[in-house]
């Protein structure tokens, strides 16, 4: 990965899971054109998923997961003292994602109903940001992998990287994908910031939002076409809160 004749330095990074499925921290050995070279260019420090070294000597710390229990507090903020830089990587690590589906629930009854008199510890969902500050955040459920191959460009060349300011509905029309509203169908394109490009329409499914808002996002006119196109706001609010990233959006 030279440039110009100049070889960056490696990058000396950990990977930590939290509480997902730690499908976006797969991501780092996913892609097997690139996963070879990707790879080189850092010195996998910890990294539960891929690898056996389990050092604490690491400058990036990319954090998988939400936070949902009391160790997981400890541990986090015991990486964000050792860390330079600490990433949080996928929908769940920046909104708290799909686990913050729980957070409406009373969990005591639900722990009771699914581990009887065994119930495990769990507090409610919380994004990395809530517990401790975060650099940057990638979001993405699953992240997309050459979204992640140019950050860590970005990182090893210390440039800043910039995240898309358009929709998921300019990738999509870039596709030219029919519209899902025009199948009936509910997506939250218009509001999602791009990136990932469309695979959800693209698979005939509306948008869900796991990238999160996209910056300027006109909510007003989102809110009046979906109503025009007669979805309720039980349904539109399933579709906003289901990865956590439009809180606070009605
Ligand atoms: S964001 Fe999605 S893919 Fe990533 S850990 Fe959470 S549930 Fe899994
Ligand atoms: S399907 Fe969704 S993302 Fe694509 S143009 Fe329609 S609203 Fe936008
Ligand atoms: S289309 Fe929406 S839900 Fe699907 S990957 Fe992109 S941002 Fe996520």
């Amino acid at each position: 990965m030279k440039y110009l004749g100049i070889e960056p330095e490696k990058l000396k990074v950990a990977v930590f899971d939290f509480t997902g499925c730690e499908g976006c921290e797969l991501q780092f050995a996913n892609k097997e054109e690139t996963v070879a070279d990707f790879l080189k260019a850092l010195e996998v420090v910890n990294f539960r998923e891929i690898s056996s070294a389990g050092g604490n000597d690491y400058d990036i710390a990319f954090i998988d997961g939400a936070v949902t229990r009391g160790d997981e507090i400890t541990r986090l903020i015991q990486i964000r003292k050792q860390a330079k830089l600490l990433v949080a990587l996928g929908s769940c690590a920046c909104f708290g994602g799909v686990n913050k589906l729980k957070n409406v629930l009373d969990l005591n009854k639900v722990n009771r109903e699914v581990y009887g008199k065994d119930p495990k510890e769990t507090l409610p969902a919380r994004a990395v940001k809530e517990i401790v500050p975060v650099d940057l955040e990638i979001p993405g459920c699953p992240v997309n992998k050459d979204e992640v191959e140019r950050i860590v460009q970005h990182l090893m060349w210390d440039i800043p990287f910039q995240f898309p300011v358009y929709p998921v509905c300019f990738e999509c029309k870039q596709r030219f994908i029919t519209c899902i509203f025009e199948l009936g169908q509910l997506c939250l394109g218009p509001i999602t910031q791009g990136g990932c490009n469309a695979p959800c329409p693209a698979g005939g499914l509306g948008c869900y939002g796991c990238r999160g808002p996209v910056a300027d996002a006109n909510y007003d006119e989102f809110f009046t076409i979906a109503r025009e196109r007669g979805f309720k706001k039980r349904e539109i609010d399933e579709h906003l809160n289901f990865f956590g990233g439009f809180e606070g959006v009605r």
